[in-house]
This record gives C-alpha cells, structure tokens and sequence, in this order.
C-alpha cells in the first residue's frame, strides 16, 4: 500500500512552529516511504481565513524546501485541494448520509439552541449540547418547516449507546462512550458550508489518506471522524497524533515563550536548514544521540516508532545554538549575500554596492561570522563599522576598578604604540604584544587598556575582538576616533 499522508492547515494565521514541525513529519513519512505528501487547506472558516495566511503557508513550505506532491498550485488527481472549492461535494455526501438515515435535518433556530443551553445550565444537566430535538421529527413536521422556508443544518446521528474506539500509532487504543461524544453535531451548515468533520473525514477518505499524523490537540475528535467513517461505510485511516510542543516552563508553546511564527524566526536570520533540523528533533529522535540531519537525512532516516510519546520541548537557546552551527557552515560569500538585506535595511548599506563597501563585506563576514547566532546579528555587530560611535558615557572607557584618569593615560600612551600601524597580521600581532607591555609598566590589568580603545573605536564595552575591530576599522578610522575620544575624556577628566 503506497503511503499518502497530508498536512491539512486551516489558513487562520501565520505557520507557526508546532504546525510546520507537523508538517515535516508528514513530509519526511512520505519521503522515507516513498509515499506521497499532500498539502490540503481547510478553508471552510471563512470568518477567520485569510488571504495573507495562504500566502504565508506557502512561502513558509517553500522556504524551508518542502514540496508537495499534490495541492494547491500542482494539482493532482483528487484536487481542487482547496476546501472551498470543494463544498458541492460535502454538500451531496452530507445528504446523502440524510438519505441513509445516519444524519438528519435540524430547524431549530439559533433562539432555541441559546434556550436549550442556558436551560442546561441553569439545571446543572449532565447533558450538554444539541437536545437532540429534530432526531426525530414525523414526516409531516418536517414537511411543514420545510414550507416555512426555514434552511436546515444536518447533524451526524450519534449512537446514544455503546462505544467508540479507535487506534492510534503512538497512543494504543482510544475508546470513547457514544453518549460523551458531542451530541449530533452539525455536518452541514444552513448556507451549505461544512464544518470541519465533514469535510476533514471526506477529503481524508477521497484523497486516500493512509496515516493521519496531526497535533495531539485533534485527539477528542477521534472518535467522532471514526463515527463518520462508520456512517459512510469506509475504512479508516491510521492516527498517529504528535505530542504537544511545549516551552521550557511545560506549557504549551505560545508568544508568551517567544516567537512562534516561521515568519518571525525568518526575519530575524534563522537558516531553514537549522530550523527544520532542530524543529525535526521537537519529539522525534533518531538514537537519541544524533544532532545534526539534513533535510536529506531526515527523508532517508525518519520514522514513526521514533516519535517520543512526551510532549516534546521547543528550546530557543537551543535552535540559537544550531543556526549557529550552520551560519559556521556557511561560505564567506553565500552569507555575505544573505547579510546584505539586514545591512541595507539598517541604513548601513546601499545597493548597488560600491567597491569599498564590497571590500569592508569580504572582510566583515568571516569575523562576524563566527559570533552570530541569527543573522540579525550582523546589524549590532558592525554598526561601529557603518556609524561614528558617540560616546555619551564616558566612565564607559574606565574597565572595571579604573579611575577615568587612568583610562585616559592608557588610550593616550595606546595610541602612540597603534600609530606604529598594523597592515598584516605580523604588524597586529606585535601591537598586541606591546599593549599588553604597556598594560605591565602602567600596573593594571590588559583590560584597562584594551577597553578604552575598544570604546573610542565601537562606542561600546561589547565588541567583536579588539584586535578584528581595528583591522576591520583601518588605520585611519582608528587614529580619528582614538582621537576624537582623546579630546572628549580630556574635557571629563581634567
Ligand atoms: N485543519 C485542521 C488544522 O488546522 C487539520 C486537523 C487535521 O489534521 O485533521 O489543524
Ligand atoms: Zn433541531
């Protein structure tokens, strides 16, 4: 039997972490089945769809390099794969279940559904939901509601006895009472549109879905869609529902973690191949050891029985820590052009790019690159590159436990060993050996040398190392600032 499994989000918002980590499970099933991986979008809430989440589904599966083989855009033979395209058809089943005697017509109007509800509560009922009202309407009840004009909702028949079970890869059996299953919920609406039962248990049956892997958060519908298939007389597919995605703290992944959406991680410089490799290992592991999977590794290697049945943690020092790992990776040039948009849009940068800020790019990327973890980094890291730094505090030149007027006399003197100059690497390294001299015969320590340079160079006491910094700076540069901020702590300390 050939593997069909199908990644079926609702375009209600941006792909966030949890539903693309469903999404490359599925994908990464079919792959290494060598099964087929389809893209469905459950667009039958058309108050909350929007055009901008389908726009976002796409860029998101396409930036991270999943491709599908049946959907929207490519076809394939059981599309339209979009819901709203498909609603005749729910329609025409919907009544035909009505014909069959497992679903039926309901009138009630939204007053009496709010009466019926209120009731149970005031009464405490054990019962919640639909009353059941219309299950059992005579012919000629029905026939005069009709001739009232009044639209009919269809409602599933729910067996008010006995018991529902269905198995699930990772979880075992499942089993529900009918009577706990919600009481004949709505197929179809008034307007024709389906819910989300009806048309999810059609387009799964219709598209020959043989695995649904989904977020465990479906689990309380299971019984209900092996309700339906029973009503259709279909087989239906095997579950498989993945553990909850979780933050640190054990809750259930949101913004109040962090970021959630792909489109955020994206902008602030995550590398696709980092995410999905990290993203891959939220609840699946391959021998608990292994880190590093390529997409092409995960294609070969992914399985089910590997998936952890604990809710897996979505650790974002973590995923920090692997982009690095793979900025590290990177060629010189290929990440050059990936800083370029984040340089450009600080105001750092033009494009086209000048000769010179070409030159100052082949030399920027390999020090920054060894000490960013996304590449957004690239914008704090080089600003004292771009932008003269403006020193507004000044007890910032003063290392720790040194009195400003030190700190001045050491940049002074500092200044006098750097003007010697530091072309090559050779030049640079004897300048460092001097510093740290200079540091022994004023009696403190290298940092209280190094920090006010460092200062009158990047305006600030983080930086890349001292000694990349000049280099990236220029002789120049370096003279005009160390003296700009020479004249500046001249006017604090004396
Ligand atoms: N449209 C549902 C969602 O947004 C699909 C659930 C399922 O996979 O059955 O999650
Ligand atoms: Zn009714």
């Amino acid at each position: 039997m050939e593997v069909r499994v199908r990644y079926a989000p609702s375009p209600t918002g941006l792909q966030h972490i949890g539903g693309v980590r469903t999404a490359l499970f599925n994908y990464f099933f079919a792959r290494a089945n060598g099964g087929k991986f389809i893209l469905r979008v459950e667009d039958t809430d058309r108050e909350r769809y929007s055009d901008e989440s389908l726009q976002d589904l796409y860029d998101t599966l396409r930036w991270l390099g999943i491709s599908w083989d049946e959907g929207p855009l490519v076809g394939g033979p059981y599309g339209p794969y979009i819901q709203s395209e498909r609603f005749d058809l729910y329609k025409q089943y919907a009544e035909q279940l009505v014909r069959d005697g497992k679903a039926y017509n309901c009138y009630c109007s939204p007053e009496r559904l709010e009466q019926v509800r209120l009731e149970q509560q005031m009464s405490k009922s054990e019962v919640q939901g639909y009353d059941r009202h219309c299950r059992n309407l005579g012919e000629s009840e029905r026939a005069a509601l009709e001739k009232q004009g009044i639209r009919p909702v269809i409602r599933l028949k729910v067996p008010t006895e006995g018991k529902t079970t269905f198995t699930d890869v990772l979880m075992g059996d499942i089993t529900r009472r009918n009577r706990d299953v919600s009481p004949d919920p709505v197929l179809l609406k008034s307007d024709g549109f389906p819910t989300y039962h009806l048309a999810n248990v059609i387009d799964d049956h219709m598209m020959g879905i043989t695995h649904i892997m989904r977020a465990q958060e479906w689990i309380p519908s299971g019984p209900l869609h092996i309700l339906l298939y029973e009503a259709f007389g279909w087989e239906p597919p095997l579950y498989c529902h993945l553990p909850m995605v979780m933050g640190k703290d054990g809750q259930k992944l949101s913004k109040r973690h962090g970021s959630t959406s792909v489109r955020d991680f994206r902008s602030k410089g995550y590398l696709p191949e980092a995410l999905m490799n990290y993203v891959s290992l939220v609840g699946w592991s391959y021998d608990g050891q292994r880190e590093f999977f390529s997409k092409k590794d995960l294609e070969d290697l992914f399985s089910l029985e590997k998936i952890n049945k604990a809710p897996g943690v979505f650790d974002y020092k973590k995923l920090d820590w692997f982009n690095g790992q793979y900025i590290r990776q990177m060629g010189d040039e290929a990440l050059t052009d990936m800083l370029l948009p984040y340089l450009v849009d600080a105001g750092f940068l033009t494009l086209p790019l000048s000769d010179e800020a070409k030159q100052k790019m082949a030399s920027l990327t390999p020090v920054v690159k060894e000490r960013m973890k996304v590449l957004a980094d690239v914008v704090e890291l080089s600003r004292f590159l771009f932008e003269e730094p403006t020193y507004e505090d000044v007890t910032l030149f003063a290392a720790k436990g040194v009195e400003l007027p030190v700190a001045y006399d050491a940049l002074q003197r500092a200044y006098e060993v750097l003007k010697k100059g530091f072309a090559d690497k050779k030049e640079t390294q004897l300048i460092e050996e001097e510093l740290t001299e200079l540091a022994q015969q004023l009696g403190v320590k290298v940092n209280a040398v190094f920090m006010p340079i460092r200062v009158a160079l990047t305006g600030s006491t983080v930086s890349l190392p001292l000694f990349d910094s000049i280099g990236l700076l220029g002789q120049d540069k370096t003279g005009a600032r160390i003296e700009n901020a020479l004249a500046i702590l001249k006017r604090g300390v004396v």
